[in-house]
Order: C-alpha cells, then structure tokens, then sequence
C-alpha cells in the first residue's frame, strides 16, 4: 500500500500537509508495471498517476502505426493524466514500461478532489497540463496529414477501389485528381503511367499497377494466414465476423479472421448507426468498425485482408485430415477445426439500360464516404428507400447540391426508420420522388443524365452527376460447397432449420442453434436464413457463434479421446 511520505516524490504532493497526503495514499490503486507492458492505451478511460519507480516512455498512434517519442520519458517522481481528465477525452497516449515500474492510480474524482481543495496542486498541474497542451499542438502540426498518396482520375474504377480500400481501412490518404490537379502531380512520377500510381510514406511507390492487395502489403497489413491450422476460420469481417474474432480470441481459442476488403462489413459504410446500444449520439460505421477492428488485433485474432474465401472443403480420413480446409483467391490453404461463415450480403443490382456500363464512372453500388467529395456541388440520385438510402441521403445533403431519392413504393414511410424521414425532412437539397423507377442511364465515359418515371407518368430525363443504388441485398454463397443447406434466396440454414436432414440422426445430437448441416460449420449475421438485418443482431450472433464453437470443440476432443 502506498504511504503519504511516498507521494512527497512528487511536486503535486509537496504543497500539502502530512495528514492530507495520507489521507489521498489510502485512496491510490498501488500499481506494478512490468518492463514492456502498458501502463495505459491510447483511447482508454484515463487517471492521474504517480510514477514511484522506474521508467515509462510514450507513445502515440500516428496514420495508423505507433510511434515512441524517444525524448519524453517519464521518471521517478513524474505525475501525468491530466491531459485528458481535463479535456473530458479519452487516454491521448499509450504510457509503456521501460524498466519495472511502480505507479500510484488515482481516479477521477479523486483527481478532482485535489485540484478542488489545494489551490498550490492546482496550479503544479495546470502549469504542466499548458506545457503538454503544448507539445501535443506542436505534435498535431508536424504530422503529415496523410501517409498514402494516390494519383488517379475519378471514373478510373482500379483507382476508386484502392481510394475506398484506404477510406475503409481508415488509413489516411490524399488524392490527386489526375484529370484536373495535373500541376499537383509530383514530379518524380514515372512519364508513362496513366493508370493510377500510389506512393507510401512519400517514398515507396507501388509497383506498377498498383493494386488494392499490393498497397495493403505495402502498408504492412496482414494478407496472408500465418499458421497451416486454427481452431476457427471466420469467413467475413462485418459486424457479425468482428464479434466472433473479439470473443474468439479473447477466450483463447487460435482465430483466423479472412476479409475480401477492410473491416466494418456493411456497418463500416453506415455514416451514422443510432440505434446500437451504448451511442445515444448514433457512431458512424468507420468508428464501430476501427475499434472493434483493434479490440480483436489486441486479444490476438489474426486478421487478413483483401482475400476473398473461395471454397470451403470438409476433411475426412479420406482426404486426410480432420475439420475444415479453406481455400483463399490465389491459392492459400489453412486447415481449422471449425469454421463461421459471416459474409453477410451483396447489394442487389439494378436492372435497367447503361447502369452496368456506368458502373464506376457515375453509377456505384452503396454510398461510400469517399464519395462525399466527388459530390461536392453536383445533382445526386440515390434509388432506394430502406434505412440505407436514407442514410446515405442525409449525408450527400451536407456536400451535393441537390439529393433526390428515388423510391419504387408509395411512400417512404413504410421502408424507412420515422428518424430519419423525419432528419430527411428537415433538409431543404433532399427531394422524395415515390413511385418512381430508374427507366434508363445515360453518358459518355461517364453519367450525364438519368432517364426516370414515375407511375402513370411520361419518362423524365434529367441532368445528373452521380446515382448510387441501394435497393437492398442478396446472400453471395453460390461459392460455398453444394451440400451446405440453403434456401431458396441463398441464406443458410442453421439449428432448427437443419435438424431434419440426412446425418443428424447418427450423430446423436442436434445442431446447435448457429450450426448449419455441417457439423463445426456455424453461420452468423445477415447471411443466415431468417435472421435480424441489424448491427447488434449481428454482432449478437457472432458472439454467441463462438460459445457454439466452444462446445462443439469439447465434444470433437471428447470423441477423438475415446477414438484413440
Ligand atoms: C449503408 C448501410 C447502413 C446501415 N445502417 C444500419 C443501422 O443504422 N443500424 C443497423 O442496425 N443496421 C444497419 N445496417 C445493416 C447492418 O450494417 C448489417 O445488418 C450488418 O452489417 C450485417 O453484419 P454482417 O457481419 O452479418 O455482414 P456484413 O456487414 O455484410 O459483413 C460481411 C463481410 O464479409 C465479407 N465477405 C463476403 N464474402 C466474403 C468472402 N468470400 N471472403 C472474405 N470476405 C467476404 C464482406 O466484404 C463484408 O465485409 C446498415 C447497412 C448499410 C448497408
């Protein structure tokens, strides 16, 4: 336990009396920090702290790598947490151990109680709080906005893919439009490129042409699996996939996390989710995603990018081995004793004249948030009424000039949340037209207008500089092995769904709830037949997969026991 005359080390504690000091020593956590561990992490909930002994450095995550300031280090006899007490943030730094440390921990109210009631430690810690206020504006202004720098036009489709990969992976990025930014370009560019061009670090450039997986290595993330066997396998990083990798690994199971594009899934392109629990201010899909992206990396679930799962094939004695083998695009195979298939859903297309041809030069699929540049100033159409489209239209509203939704039902009441109706009609750039269909669209290398018809109307031609469709989803699990059960619209069948089919009966147990007619292969989130299309549900779902996978594993090394 910590002693008053022990916190005398610190200039904070000098000014008080014997009595006051040892009064707030009983109220101290008596913390022991081993060389190499954490004090604190960047984003937690902070606290004033002591150092009693020992040697922490700092750091700070910097464009998405963490960078150690050699020349601040905190010694015997240093105090630090005010910072972010003060400012009502959370932790601006992570604090790590160089030598074994000894640290007094005190709480915010604690903390308050000191600047309250002794004017001198008041004025110990606002003078050090000005300092480091200081440090860290000096801080903000000599990091480089950005880390990636891409060169491209705006209609060039492998261009807009690398430029959203960066955007969803949260990866800091500036772009250059080739087209009207020219004299930006830097010079040391190679002449002869006209695809686009991508420098790291203001020094790497990607080889030519760069692709999304080849400026993911560049940027050090994970592609490829590290171990030939896990004991999961989860197919999809969406919601419903992040949750299973954060409980996965956090109950010490070895989890491989595959993902064909960044983390977030779906819910990593929502600009505002209100209706998740804990956000009485709604989060936006980025944050929700980039945060349980890094709770899972902590727990230790290895997580790969920019590979799509192309086949999942069952191991028997025959084919030598136990469990499931996963196939990844180009080849990649990693064995796992089971497997949780989270892909979710793909958006539906939009059948009708020139929208295939303009895909990408005008026309997309979803409502990225690095649109809202190209957005700026121009005449948008969103086709769709669900809660996505909804979405999306409020936050083009705050860049385009004008947002019209197109909506097939009569009235968009009955596809969309009352919330955001009502947010859409408080917005004077947004128009609803219900009843009406996308006839045709139109443009030369890229869209110019948008040919439109309402019921019992003649077709309206209009101006348009962009059209982003969002007319609900379908299951993409064509790619999955032929004996897994599906309905009819291509989501899988789990737990009671499957109970009746050929191979339970000899197995002499019914699949859990989340098991589809394989055994050991669980399904979670939008992708499973019947379930909730929600954030929560999904991530619901992926949780209470990996109790499943739990229990099945007790059972597989149960049987394998009495086997051998
Ligand atoms: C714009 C938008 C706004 C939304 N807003 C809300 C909201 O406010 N509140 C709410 O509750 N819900 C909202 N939703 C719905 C919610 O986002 C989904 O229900 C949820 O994301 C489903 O999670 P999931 O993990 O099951 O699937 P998804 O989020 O679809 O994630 C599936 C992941 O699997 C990956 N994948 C697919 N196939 C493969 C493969 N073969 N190999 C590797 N990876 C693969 C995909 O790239 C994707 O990242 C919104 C959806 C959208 C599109």
């Amino acid at each position: 336990m910590i002693t008053g005359e022990e916190l005398r080390i610190c200039k904070v504690f000098e000014c008080l009396d014997a009595a006051e000091r040892d009064r707030l020593a009983t109220k101290a956590a008596d913390i022991y920090v081993r060389p190499d561990e954490y004090l604190i992490r960047e984003g937690e909930t902070p606290h004033f702290f002591v150092l009693l002994e020992g040697k922490l450095k700092l750091s700070k995550e910097v464009l998405g790598r963490e960078r150690f300031f050699d020349e601040i280090k905190y010694a015997t006899g240093d105090f630090f947490g005010e910072v972010p007490i003060l400012l009502g943030t959370s932790s601006l730094a992570s604090l790590k151990a160089v030598t074994w440390c000894r640290v007094a921990r005190f709480d915010l109210q604690q903390f308050q109680e000191l600047i309250r009631d002794s004017e001198k430690c008041s004025a110990v810690i606002m003078q050090a709080m000005n300092e480091r206020l200081g440090r860290v504006q000096r801080h903000a202004m000599e990091t480089p906005a950005a880390r990636v720098l891409v060169v491209g036009s705006q209609y060039d489709t492998d261009c807009r893919d690398i430029r959203t990969f960066l955007a969803m992976n949260r990866i800091p990025y500036e772009w250059l439009d080739r087209d009207n930014e020219a004299d930006r370009i830097p010079s040391c560019m190679p002449k002869d490129v006209d695809g686009p061009a991508v420098v790291i670090d203001h020094a790497f450039w990607v080889p030519q042409p760069p692709t999304v997986r080849k400026v993911a290595q560049a940027l050090g993330l994970r592609t490829h699996p590290t171990k030939p066997m896990y004991d999961v396998v989860i197919v999809g990083g969406g919601p419903a996939g992040l949750a299973a990798a954060v409980y996965g690994a956090s109950e010490g199971l070895c989890v491989l996390l595959i993902e064909r594009n960044a983390a977030g899934g779906q819910a990593g392109t929502s600009t505002r989710i209100e209706n998740y629990l804990g956000f009485p201010n709604g989060v936006s899909g980025d944050e929700l995603s980039e945060k349980a992206l890094r709770q899972a990396t902590r727990f230790g679930a290895e997580m790969v990018l920019t590979r799509t799962v192309v086949n999942v094939e069952a191991m028997t004695v025959a084919n030598g081995g136990h469990g499931y083998c996963v196939e990844l695009d180009g080849g990649d195979r990693v064995q796992t004793r089971t497997v949780i298939l989270a892909t979710g859903v793909d958006w539906r297309r939009l059948e009708a004249p020139g929208v295939e041809d303009l895909l990408g030069k005008g026309v997309l699929y979803g409502a990225a948030r690095t649109e809202s540049q190209t957005v700026i100033g121009k005449d948008v159409f969103i086709v769709g009424g669900g809660n996505s489209a909804g979405q999306a239209a409020m936050y083009f509203t705050n860049y385009a000039r004008s947002v019209t939704m197109l909506v097939r039902g009569p009235k968009v009441e009955f596809t969309m949340s009352q919330y955001l109706v009502d947010q859409l009609s408080q917005k004077c750039n947004v128009s609803i037209e219900t009843n009406t269909v996308v006839v045709e669209a139109e443009g030369e290398g890229h869209l110019e207008s948008l040919t439109t018809q309402a019921k019992g109307e003649e077709p309206q031609t209009r101006k348009a500089d962009a059209l982003f469709v969002m007319i609900g989803a379908d299951a993409n699990t064509s790619w999955l092995p032929k004996g897994i059960e599906r309905d009819e619209r291509g989501y899988i069948c789990t737990g009671r769904d499957v109970v009746d089919l050929p191979g339970w009966d000899s197995r002499r147990r019914t699949p859990f709830l989340l098991e589809t007619n394989l055994p050991g292969f669980f399904c979670a989130g939008d992708v499973r037949h019947e379930s909730i299309k929600r954030v929560s549900s999904g991530v619901g779902e992926g949780s209470m997969a990996i109790a499943f996978v739990h229990q099945y594993l007790a059972l597989d090394d149960h049987a394998r026991l009495k086997a051998s």
